[in-house]
């Protein structure tokens, strides 16, 4: 597999992100121009560390690099003012100064911690993402959006601050779980849907290879996908405008993510695939895109093994009503109005502050109906 990278410009913040298997063993080579002196200090979860933390490390000892590393406990609730606080004292007492570099070294939880606590550490110090997981590689690792949630709603704190760059293994895959590998490509088919009709015909070929093993598709689709969302990001880094199309599925996502606790019962990226069927179902139902759309992208889920309807959801859930107050609280609410990402076609979606809301509602009481 050839290494490659790709560009974000963003003028004195660009930055590369560097994809290909096996760079973790050299990595030395990706971060020495970066370092002011032969000193790093990484945040990782437990989980990362049990399975990774050793190749790295050596990676880090051969290059000549010092090295302090911190495992926190995995999962979205560490992304909370108690691991932010504990990082950042962490960082201190191991005497990280503004010119040190911190890494992310874990899924989109270590990424989004690490980003904001790197944002706020001395004002400011630069940090490196090496993502583990698939939605970290192809998002959440990529833009600069960092931060923590809050008991009043997911991501409601935290900054923009780039990654100085970002380092992606996709061998470091091979030890995800399934459940966590398909959650993460419903954000790989988000890029198809929002933007690119051509990417998800490709995806609809050659997604259940990729989900078998084929490390040499996954890169393909990594590398596609954090092509789509550089140039995402250089033209709308803080999200005025095209940015937000980033966000389809997310407002219904959020929404059943908050319904389901932040627990196992519903994983971000398995919020945002049954999100992106609502939304294409909220949009052939509002007259907008062809009627064959939200049934093709439930086939491709279907094909991945993913979760697509409310139905898949074990346990309970809140009715239409309580939903809708969910998404309510979503931070792309503006003026009292939620906004949502509909689509005309499939790869052809537009950001929308004037939907019908008894339509959404109605379409939230079928799916839920379904669920009986
Ligand atoms: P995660 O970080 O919780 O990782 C999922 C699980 O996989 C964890 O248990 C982790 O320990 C484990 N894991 C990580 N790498 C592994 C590996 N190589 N092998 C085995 N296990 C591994 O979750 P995630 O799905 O990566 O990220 C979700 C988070 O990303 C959410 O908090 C979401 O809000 C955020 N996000 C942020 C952005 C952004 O732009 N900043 C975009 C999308 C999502």
């Amino acid at each position: 597999m050839k290494n490659s990278a790709v560009h974000v410009e963003l003028g004195a913040r660009s930055y590369d992100i560097e994809i290909g298997l096996g760079l973790i063993d050299r990595l030395g080579d990706y971060l020495g121009d970066l370092l002011h002196r032969p000193r790093v200090a990484i945040l990782t979860d437990e989980t990362v560390a049990g399975l990774h933390q050793d190749g790295l490390t050596a990676a880090l000892d051969q290059a000549g690099i010092r090295w302090s590393i911190k495992a926190l406990p995995a999962g979205e609730a560490t992304k909370s003012w108690t691991y932010l606080q504990q990082s950042v004292e962490w960082l201190l007492s191991e005497q990280i100064e503004r010119d040190d570099l911190i890494i992310a070294f874990g899924g989109g939880v270590i990424g989004d911690l690490t980003g904001f606590a790197a944002a706020v550490l001395r004002r400011g110090v630069r940090f490196v993402q090496i993502p583990t997981t698939l939605l970290a590689q192809v998002d959440s690792s990529v833009g600069g959006k960092t931060g923590i949630n809050s008991p009043h709603g997911k991501n409601l704190i935290g900054a923009f601050a780039q990654p100085a760059r970002v380092i992606i293994d996709v061998g470091l895959l091979n030890t995800l779980s399934p459940r966590d590998f398909i959650a993460g490509y419903g954000e790989v088919a988000k890029y198809g849907l929002l933007g690119d009709a051509e990417f998800f015909a490709w995806l609809e070929e050659n997604g259940p290879k990729m989900a078998a093993g084929d490390m040499e598709l996954r890169a393909r689709a990594i590398r596609h996908s954090c092509q789509m969302k550089a140039d995402i990001v250089a033209r709308d880094e803080t999200e005025r405008g095209d940015r937000a199309l980033l966000n389809l599925g997310h407002t219904f996502g959020h929404a059943l993510e908050a319904a389901t606790g932040y627990s196992d019962r519903l994983l971000h990226g398995e919020g945002v695939a049954i999100g992106m069927a609502l939304a294409f179902e909220t949009s052939m139902r509002a007259g907008l895109c062809p009627q064959e759309c939200p049934s093709r992208v439930r086939a491709h889920l279907a094909a991945m093994g993913m979760r697509r309807d409310l139905s898949d959801i074990p346990g309970d859930l809140p009715d239409a009503d309580g939903l809708m107050a969910l998404m309510m609280q979503d931070k792309k609410v503006q003026a009292g109005r939620p906004r949502f990402i509909l689509a005309r076609d499939i790869g052809q979606t537009f950001v929308s502050a004037d939907v019908d809301l008894s339509l959404v509602k109605s379409v939230l009481q079928d799916a839920l109906a379904a669920r009986a």
